[in-house]
């Protein structure tokens, strides 16, 4: 038997190294709470909300009120009968980023009371994966700065974020790209354009011989027609993120054919969701990435196990660790440049 004795949230604060300005939105700091599920016999496992008011609507200040209801959730149940518990905390449905923490919480308890890494209890299908890296809204020369670095870096996925001002995007991936090449993109519009922008854009790319591997997100989260449209009207993969939260909104994405692509994110479906969507997206012949909101070490931990016990993604998009300044890395993978292995 391996029960759960106790719940404990502890809030930490991180400063991003500098400010992360995606369309419409800034960020400088992020404000994620670290679950800690302790077994009766004094081992603990943790996990990490970073939770998004943006995409989730979750507030910190009610998240930390859920202490008490996940209590009584789960205290007295059995770590090794995890998918009893990740039954229970699918209630957590306006606090995914909680259900999330969680239920990774759990599964590290576990891990650590029998000595198998998460990674293998979800399937051990890799050692390996490699992550992109960001490059936020700026000006053009502030972009191409940024370019320049991640390549000298050693990163070879480049995630280019756009949505604001639909010439000055073009610019900048002209720019970016010949400072670049041989890399792949990854561009993300986070809702940013209508679709007759986001179809302007890629055609303009397109004809500009600059080739993306997936464009994400280009349209409002629930303009799912939107996407359909820009989905068949592009040269390249679209993926949905702000409108892929729940393995039921996926389901209505995969039903209207709207894109190519999903990109997972545990903050947006907890842990046992994620693990529906994969399921669901591989069934559809359908590709998959998986990316992060503001994690820090200890939360990107999650996805990495996910990523490596799953196998499934074709690209990893898990560089807000690189971004935020920390005291002490807390993950349990080791980072090589671009690489994160076990
Ligand atoms: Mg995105």
């Amino acid at each position: 038997m391996a029960k759960i004795k106790k719940v404990e949230f502890k809030l930490n604060t991180f400063e991003y190294i500098k400010p992360f300005h995606i369309a419409n939105n800034i960020t400088y700091q992020t404000e994620n709470i670290e679950v800690i599920v302790e077994l009766e016999n004094g081992i603990q496992g943790f996990g990490e909300a970073s939770p998004s008011f943006r995409v989730n609507g979750e507030r910190v200040e009610a998240l930390m009120a859920l202490k008490k209801v996940v209590q009584e959730m789960i205290v007295g149940m059995d770590v090794r009968e995890y998918r009893k518990i990740f039954e229970r905390t699918d209630s957590l449905r306006s606090a995914s980023s909680m259900k999330a923490a969680v239920q990774y919480a759990v599964l590290d308890a576990f891990s650590e009371e029998i000595g198998v890494p998460v990674y293998q209890l979800l399937g051990g299908a890799k050692r390996e994966v490699e992550t992109d890296y960001t490059i936020s809204i700026g000006s053009i020369e502030e972009r191409v700065e940024e370019a320049k670095r991640i390549v000298d870096w050693g990163y070879r996925v480049i995630k280019i974020k756009v949505g604001e001002n639909l010439e000055e995007d073009i610019q900048a991936m002209i720019a970016i790209h010949e400072v670049s090449k041989g890399c792949k993109y990854i561009v993300d519009a986070n809702t940013g354009y209508t679709p007759k922008e986001a179809v302007k854009f890629v055609k303009e790319i397109y004809r500009l011989g600059i080739d993306i591997s997936i464009f994400e997100q280009p349209v409002p989260m629930t303009d799912i027609e939107g996407l359909k449209y820009v989905r068949w009207n592009s040269p390249f993969p679209v993926a949905a993120d702000e409108s892929a939260r729940t393995k039921y909104d996926v389901m209505r994405l995969l039903k209207e054919e709207a894109v190519d692509y999903i990109n997972i994110k545990l903050m947006k479906s907890g842990i046992s969701d994620a693990l529906a969507i994969v399921e669901i997206v591989k069934t559809a012949n359908l590709g998959l990435m998986i990316g992060c909101m503001g994690e820090s070490s200890l939360g990107v931990n999650q996805s990495v196990h996910f990523a490596l016990g799953t196998g499934v993604f074709d690209f990893h998009d898990l560089d807000t660790p690189l971004m935020l300044k920390e005291p002490k890395f807390r993950g349990k993978y080791k980072v090589e440049g671009p690489v994160y292995k076990v």
